[in-house]
């Protein structure tokens, strides 16, 4: 019999949105395949666990994959976990669930629902959120301004990640279009220093000059 593959979401910052089901999956599976191995022994090390941890990133995917399939074709139950949140999202979870679902279609996937940035910054936003856009991180050099004039275009909820060293230069470029476009910045979610910022993008862009900047950012235009 095949074994099973659970996609695990894992906290975005704070240890008490552990779920039961989380650390009753990560201590049952025979291995756990992660993004970032350092991150997720630190994760397991909190919860005292002792499954074996083994890579499986963009870069490993095409070594990695096969050992993945192999384990389930053993019968071996694997997890695989995110650097933080829900796997799948702008990470290698969906390549490796496209690919197990193509080379074992009778192979078990299951979800472990938890914590993920994108929905957790949408529940705060106070915009209509019943449809929304995800555009992820913004590009360093080609393509940036493209994908500002598509955020600048977009007529819907729209959610982009950005980091420290770009956060301000990216509400710029936002402001540089469209001044008065409502938006949320919310920095550090769930972690010691949240900071949730609203007003319009002008707003926020001298705002920001003023404020601590460190951390991860997601910003959510109205
Ligand atoms: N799959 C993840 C999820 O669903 O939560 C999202 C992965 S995405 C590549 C990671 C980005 O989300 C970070 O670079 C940052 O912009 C944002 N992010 C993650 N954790 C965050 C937090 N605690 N507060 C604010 N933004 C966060």
């Amino acid at each position: 019999m095949l074994g099973t593959l659970y996609i695990v979401a894992t906290p975005i910052g704070n240890m008490q949105d552990v779920s039961a089901r989380m650390t009753s999956t990560l201590q049952s599976v025979d291995v756990v395949f992660a993004e970032d191995t350092r991150v997720a022994m630190s994760l397991l090390h909190k919860l005292e666990i002792k499954t074996t941890v083994k890579r499986y990133d963009h870069h490993s995917h095409d070594r990695q994959i096969k050992e993945v399939l192999d384990e389930l074709e053993q019968g071996h139950s694997i997890a695989y976990v995110s650097d933080a949140g829900t796997p799948g999202i702008e990470d290698p979870g969906g390549r490796l669930v496209e690919s197990v679902a193509r080379d074992l279609p009778d192979a078990l996937i299951v979800p472990i629902p938890g914590p993920s940035a994108i929905i957790t910054a949408l529940s705060i936003c106070g915009f209509p959120a019943d449809k929304f856009f995800v555009m992820g991180f913004a590009p360093k050099k080609k393509g940036r301004q493209t994908y500002f004039d598509n955020v600048a275009e977009s007529t819907i909820t729209t959610v982009l990640y950005e980091s420290t060293h770009r956060i301000e230069k990216t509400v710029e470029e936002i402001a540089s279009r469209q001044p008065d476009r409502r938006l949320v910045i919310a920095r550090e979610l769930t972690k010691k220093f949240e900071t949730i910022l609203r007003g319009t993008a002008s707003e926020l862009m001298e705002q920001l000059a003023t404020s601590n900047t460190k951390g991860e950012f997601i910003i959510v235009l109205e």
